[in-house]
């Protein structure tokens, strides 16, 4: 049976503190429209988890404003078996161009994804009006889309993954999901480049990521917080005793900072020292080893910089042996460094047992950065950019998938043509470091392009604009 998630509403007027007034206007404006357009509808979104990744992070925001703003949206997850998440990972893994397990997308695999659907389909047919909207989100519920077209719902289908340059693997996946995806009423991609070939292109819409800006990843922290976060985390040392912290969570509620980090270094950042920053997953496509190195052999020691590479605790997570092998790769990567290299590069792995204190660690690490780094081999959008840049930071970054709609190369950071070039990596974080007029001009550009374009409202105005058209 699928599960129903509440989210707590969050409250549209909070973007008068963020956003131009026209622009709260229009968003105002938006609600309006949305109550009559949307009347006594439901819009629904179905995705197959309620705990971390991407997709949950776009979920929440995007439930919670809609629902502050007086719209009956709301939240479904499938239950699955594990068998179904073997082959709906599978898929996941093939859209990236990568075989992942090597299993085959075969006619079983279909038997093992369909069958799990059909399971859940009651929880659905009992729900879901034919008046109403459902927002399939990603390759694990799209087999549904025929069911709840067959209902009369409106569909749309929003696919989070994406490749620049789709290869053999990836085309046959697709024509795998095609006739699922086919029957939706609209289908949304995060950038223009990841359009599958072979649908109705009258039927696609394009709507990039968004950050929400109030939550304990984004939000603004004064300088004292950022220390004593970082302090009391065990990021940095000061040789000032650590105070507890009490922090605002995602609903409100007040919290401490209870956890300290897990850090692979000689001796503690000073909060002082220039700091280099790459916030990801220890995942081979972030390219863990290509930061340590790039920055070891490419960054001068006379910058006198260091690199903090923070990740999430891989210990606890024992489903996820790629992370714990990555990371391990990475402290050997470290130790092959001369001394006085190694001491300047600190691994962090932040506790995951609370996801506010880990985004509250987050927000402390990328504030105190002078540089943020984001040398990703692939990305779909890559939040982690805009999250750096809603900060306020200049972002050196490898010009991949939706990494290049974020940076503006030269304006907002600096983009790396060839991700593996090492030395391109070294040599603009150097450049950034030397400058810091520059990099704080960078800066700037980068926090106003977030304003501008990737605060949750703008994909809030996106959705209303495409249920415009398919209800119309
Ligand atoms: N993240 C986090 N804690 C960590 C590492 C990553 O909260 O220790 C978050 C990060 O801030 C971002 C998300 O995980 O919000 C990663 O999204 P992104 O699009 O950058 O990459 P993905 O991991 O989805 O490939």
């Amino acid at each position: 049976m699928a599960q129903e998630i509440t989210v707590p509403s969050r409250d549209p007027e909070w973007f008068r503190s963020v956003l131009p007034p026209a622009r709260v206007e229009e968003f105002l404006a938006a609600i309006t429209e949305a109550h009559g357009l949307l009347n006594r509808r439901v819009v629904w979104n179905v995705n197959s988890t309620s705990r971390g990744g991407g997709v949950v992070e776009l979920l929440r925001p995007l439930v919670g404003y809609a629902r502050g703003a007086g719209i009956d949206v709301r939240w479904l997850v499938l239950d699955g078996t594990e068998g179904f998440f073997e082959v709906t990972k599978r898929i996941h893994n093939r859209l990236h161009g990568s075989t992942g397990d090597d299993g085959p997308l075969d006619e079983r695999a279909r038997r093992v994804y369909e069958d799990v659907l059909a399971d859940n389909l009651q929880s659905f047919v009992d729900r879901v009006r034919d008046v109403d909207v459902v927002i399939v989100h990603d390759p694990q519920p799209a087999g549904l889309i025929p069911a709840l077209r067959a209902r009369g719902a409106t569909v749309i289908w929003r696919c989070h993954v994406g490749v620049d340059e789709p290869n053999e693997i990836v085309r046959e996946t697709w024509r795998f999901l095609l006739p699922y995806v086919a029957d939706a009423n609209a289908v949304v991609f995060s950038r223009e480049a990841f359009v599958w070939e072979g649908l109705d292109r009258n039927r696609v819409a394009v709507i990039p990521p968004t950050i929400d800006v109030f939550t304990p990843k984004n939000y603004d922290l004064q300088p004292q917080m950022i220390r004593a976060v970082l302090r009391v985390s065990g990021l940095v040392a000061d040789g000032e005793a650590p105070e507890p912290v009490t922090f605002e969570r995602a609903d409100g509620t007040l919290a401490r900072i209870e956890r300290r980090a897990g850090i692979v270094e000689d001796e503690p950042v000073h909060v002082d020292d220039r700091l280099v920053v790459q916030v990801s997953r220890w995942d081979a496509l972030k390219d863990p080893v290509g930061v340590i190195r790039g920055f070891g052999e490419h960054v001068p020691l006379e910058t006198r910089a260091h690199l903090a590479y923070a990740g999430p605790a891989v210990d606890a997570v024992s489903d996820d042996p790629e992370g714990a092998r990555m990371l391990r790769r990475s402290i050997e990567e470290r130790n092959r460094l001369p001394a006085e290299v190694r001491r300047r590069i600190h691994l962090i792995t932040l506790p995951m047992d609370d996801l506010d204190e880990n985004a509250i660690m987050v927000n402390a690490l990328q504030r105190q950065a002078h540089v943020i780094a984001q040398k990703s081999l692939a990305e779909g959008f890559g939040l982690t950019v805009a999250e750096a840049m809603w900060k306020g930071r200049p972002v050196v970054a490898s010009r991949v998938g939706g990494i290049q709609d974020q940076v503006l190369d030269g304006e907002t950071g600096i983009l790396i043509d060839d991700p593996r070039d090492l030395a391109a990596f070294g040599r603009a974080i150097s450049e950034l470091l030397s400058d810091a007029d520059r990099a704080a001009r960078m800066g700037e550009a980068a926090r106003e392009r977030v304003r501008d374009r990737f605060v949750s409202v703008r994909s809030l105005l996106d959705y209303l604009a495409l249920m415009r058209r398919l209800l119309r």
